[in-house]
């Protein structure tokens, strides 16, 4: 997406961002939205609420209210299949049969459950898991508790990628530790949390499978913003979290796929929720496990947790998930434009990959005061986030942002820096 250089289309200020906004078949979808800030560039950690999100939660709450344990079976979408059905939902967005994807615990829980199934059955397998030094932490500390529940020392059985620039995973690197290592499991991002880069899942996937190792992905700075294909691919499995690109809300019931080649193996963490449904509640002695992925899940559905994404993915179908990709990348191409014309004599470098096809939805600025720039932003009601040591993590989501935030954003990112305003910032003790 290069079509502001070299042709310089956005030379003429606010006026071009506007014209983009007019042009924009999703800009009604911002309305929608209520959004706390002037501007809210963190979607990628905590999307906002919407009115349908906002909607489903109330059916949900008049339900209880109206039906009491009858809304197991007679809510509108019933909370016995509440999980199911969801994931039916939710599967053309990762690109996979509905009974592919069902939505249970948190990303944590998930990663936990999936390693720790694949561990038990890996076959000739070795148990050695592939991951990569830039990670979000939870995926590692999961994943070493798996291995040492198992008697496998985690300094010897999970192998890490390293980073060469300190911001980029070579997919190279990956390709060429799976055959440097005994690995049976290779766990990598779609994206990577801090620098946005978008890694290339399929050939990660053949890769694994050229050397008989599985491929699992945590998708959670992917879903909602970059379309997927999971089931042609042959993905394994993988996890995601809908609190960050599809707006469910803080701590909001998480995702997960498994290719249906596994369907009927036994669940890592294996729980009453994930038994065969049609025997559930005949209260066998024994698990007899879904024939899906929803023997993933565990307990009880948190019909509350899980509600608003019902109202969301509705919101999303609507978009279409292409169009929120190429407004998603338009407006990232935007951003990287204007930092690279108006920024950089002010210290601020892009550490997010440039091509299109190597990033996901959000931007990384560094700059060596990023902690108090994005305190001084924040309170002039711009809302970022810090990745430390010296990143700006911007997220223009394409439901609600618009082309003038964008511009906005650098307009008063460029006054921040060049009055010095964060050097009064007063950081340190917040919650990231
Ligand atoms: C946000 C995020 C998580 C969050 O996990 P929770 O269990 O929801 O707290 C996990 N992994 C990655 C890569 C994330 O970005």
């Amino acid at each position: 997406m290069d079509d502001f250089d070299p042709d310089r289309t956005h030379d003429d200020g606010v006026a071009y961002a506007r014209r983009r906004d007019a042009d924009d078949p999703l800009s009604g979808f911002q309305d929608r939205f209520d959004v706390p800030d002037d501007i809210y560039l963190d979607g990628n950690s905590l999307g906002p609420i919407s009115d349908a999100a906002e909607q489903a939660l109330e059916r949900a709450v008049e339900e209880w209210r109206e039906l009491g344990i009858r809304g197991w079976t007679d809510a509108g979408r019933p909370w016995f299949w509440y999980g199911e059905s969801l994931g039916d939902d939710l599967a053309p967005l990762v690109g996979a049969d509905g009974e592919e994807v069902v939505v249970a615990n948190s990303t944590t829980v998930n990663i936990h459950t999936l390693v720790g199934t694949f561990l038990d059955a890996r076959g000739d397998r070795p148990p050695g898991i592939l991951v990569n030094e830039l990670d979000f932490p939870t995926d590692h500390y999961a994943i070493r508790a798996q291995l040492r529940q198992r008697g496998y020392d985690p300094d010897e059985h999970l192998h890490v990628v390293e980073s060469r620039d300190g911001r980029t995973i070579a997919e190279a690197d990956i390709v060429a530790a799976v055959d440097d290592h005994e690995v049976g499991i290779v766990f990598m991002p779609s994206v990577l949390y801090r620098s946005g880069q978008l890694l290339d899942i399929e050939r990660i996937t053949s890769a694994a499978h050229e050397r008989n190792a599985l491929a699992g992905f945590d998708l959670a700075h992917s879903v909602g913003v970059v379309p997927h294909d999971l089931s042609d691919v042959g993905v394994d499995f993988a996890v995601w979290c809908h609190y960050k690109y599809l707006n469910a809300g803080p701590g909001a019931i998480a995702g997960l796929y498994v290719n249906d080649r596994h369907f009927g193996t036994t669940p890592a963490l294996a729980g009453w929720w994930g038994h065969e449904k049609e025997t559930q509640f005949e209260l066998r002695e024994r698990f007899t496990p879904a024939d899906s992925a929803g023997a993933w899940q565990i307990g009880t559905v948190p019909v509350f947790s899980a509600a608003p994404l019902a109202g969301v993915l509705e919101l999303v179908d609507e978009a279409g998930i292409d169009a929120i990709r190429a407004k998603s990348l338009a407006l990232t191409s935007y951003l990287i434009a204007l930092v690279d014309d108006r920024l950089a004599d002010l210290d601020c470098s892009i550490a997010t990959p440039r091509a299109p096809d190597e990033r996901g939805g959000h931007v990384a600025i560094e700059h060596p005061e990023a902690e108090r720039v994005s305190e001084t932003l924040r309170e002039r009601g711009i809302v970022v986030d810090f990745r430390p040591p010296n990143i700006v993590r911007v997220c223009p989501a394409p439901l609600y942002t618009r082309f003038v935030d964008v511009w906005e954003f650098t307009e008063q990112l460029r006054e921040v820096l060049t009055n010095r305003d964060y050097e009064n910032a007063d950081v340190g003790d917040e919650v990231t």
